[in-house]
């Protein structure tokens, strides 16, 4: 059995030592304990055990000290019966409403889907309010997944399939690579067990033969680095999530010999300067595999990602990829925007990124020098949110369309997105298939509502193309521009088509 996390534990490894937030995070810790006291969990452990584990999650990512008591207490509305008022006496108007955006609807109003769909919605209803909400609820999930086991079979494989395809796929758009793994391994054996077992098999196989040539590789590159002349420099091994080798597995026809990055070496150095040093040093004693160079510094991940990627052969017939970036991208690439609510100093840029990937994810931090969201209308409590949260909150939903609305969240906002630019630069982050007409809604209502033409990267372009990645899109507009009935059907996002069906009832209404 788990045994509870002790405070003290919390508290060494929370950012903020100040004694104000440690005797809130003190005074959270017990008061959970207290509230929690007569409830067990399904492994029969008592139920604070879970409580305790998820403000420490949240403590070991950095984030302050509201939101590890927020993380102690998260459960203490829904499950154990505490009242708004009592919590905000206690614990303030803050660690409140940090705990009411992940406490679910009662289960009275709603049931079954129902239920889980709106509990959803306001859950992002209340990260759009505050983004610490949502990194509440990914540790709460995070513990969930990781105790799956003793969770009964009817309900296990639910919860194992919506961390899949809900929850770490937020974490991806957050850029909190570290956590969505942990959450993709954590529920990969119980969402699809012959396919774990598989990958697992085949992992296996190629462990021990893996790790030699890694061994040798991290050997003969510390000699060469030392030899060119760069003398700051750490490197170490990462491996590929279950998870995720799984889903390459998939697209490389379960074929393992074709994925070359199930191990890969990670080099770090101070500066963006020594990255490509870095990579003309290995590139000069290893011949890379053609085409699988990635500088995503020069192009940032939509996310936020920035690192340099190329594949290597070793020598024996097989090849390694190497991943070459600085400490603070290292920082950022594992935990997103956890990193940017925590290491402020970021912001600085101190080893002197451009910071080009970052501007979506500088939208939403509440501090610094901060450049107005592009589509932001209401200001929000606690910095800026991106709009596809938003989106998610907003996303009108009728009882019978429950289905339709997580279907929609699987696809549309999480799992293939395209990026495309205003004139202006401003990043806007769309579906795959997106057209135009989406493009303009993203910007703005009363733009798309005038809407006559769009040229994509210069050139005319007829509504119902699809965007692509990094195309520059420009809006014409005219005065005596209205959307159609033909619009909405072009259109891909919620937003879009909930936009063109209200300006279509508008103008119906008008000439009735
Ligand atoms: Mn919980």
């Amino acid at each position: 059995m788990e045994s509870v996390k002790p405070v003290n534990e919390i508290l060494s490894v929370m950012n903020a030592k100040d004694e104000q937030g440690q005797t809130l995070v003190r005074k959270a810790y017990e008061f959970s304990k207290k509230a929690h006291e007569t409830q067990t969990r399904y492994s029969g452990e008592p139920y604070f055990l879970h409580t305790a584990e998820t403000g420490y999650l949240i403590a070991e990512i950095g984030m302050d000290a509201q939101t590890v008591a927020a993380g102690l207490l998260h459960d203490t509305m829904e499950d154990a019966g505490v009242t708004a008022a009592t919590m905000e006496q206690e614990f303030g108007p803050e660690v409140l409403s940090l705990v009411r955006g992940v406490t679910k609807l009662g289960a009275l109003r709603y049931r079954g889907a129902e239920r889980h769909t709106e509990s959803l919605r306001k859950l992002f209803a209340a990260t759009a309010e505050d983004i610490r909400v949502l990194i509440i609820k990914l540790m709460d999930r995070l513990h969930n997944a990781k105790t799956l086991a003793h969770v009964p079979e009817h309900k296990r494989e639910r919860i194992a399939l919506e961390t899949l395809e809900i929850y770490a796929p937020i974490a991806d758009r957050l850029g909190m690579s570290v956590i969505k793994t942990e959450l993709e391994d954590a529920a990969f054996p119980f969402a699809y067990k012959k396919e774990y077992e598989k990958t697992l098999e085949l992992l296996k196989e190629r462990k021990n033969e893996n790790e030699k040539r890694l061994e040798k590789l991290e050997k003969d590159a510390k000699r060469e680095l030392a030899e060119a002349g760069i003398r700051t420099f750490r490197m170490e091994a990462r491996v590929k999530g279950v998870y995720s080798l799984f889903r390459k597995l998939e697209r490389k026809d379960w074929d393992i010999t074709k994925i070359f990055d199930i191990l890969a070496l990670r080099m770090i150095v101070p500066t963006i300067a020594d990255c490509y040093t870095v990579l003309g040093v290995v590139h000069k004693h290893w011949r890379p595999v053609p085409g699988k160079i990635k500088d995503y510094i020069a192009f940032p991940k939509p996310n936020g990602y920035q690192s340099i990627h190329t594949t290597v052969y070793t020598g024996d017939g097989s090849a390694i990829e190497i991943q070459i970036r600085t400490e603070s991208q290292h920082r950022e690439a594992q935990f997103g925007i956890a990193s940017h609510l925590t290491y402020k100093e970021v912001l600085g840029y101190t080893d002197g990124q451009r910071g080009g990937g970052l501007e979506w994810i500088r939208q939403f931090i509440p501090i610094g020098r901060r450049k107005a969201a592009p589509i932001s209308e209401e200001p929000t409590r606690h910095g800026n949110v991106p709009q596809w949260v938003k989106e998610l909150a907003g996303a009108h939903v009728a009882a019978d369309e429950s289905e339709a609305y997580l279907d929609s969240i699987k696809s549309d906002f999480f799992s293939h997105r395209v990026f495309v630019f205003t004139p202006k630069a401003d990043v806007i982050d769309l579906p795959l298939g997106a057209t135009p007409i989406d493009f303009a809604y993203a910007i703005h209502s009363e733009i798309a509502n005038r809407m006559s033409g769009a040229k994509v990267n210069g050139k005319m372009v007829s509504l119902d193309i699809s965007l692509r990645n990094g195309d520059i899109v420009e809006i014409i507009t005219k005065p005596s521009g209205k959307p159609t009935r033909k619009w909405y059907d072009i259109a891909k996002t919620t937003l879009a088509k909930k936009m063109i069906r209200a300006a279509l009832a508008e103008s119906r209404k008008k000439a009735s």
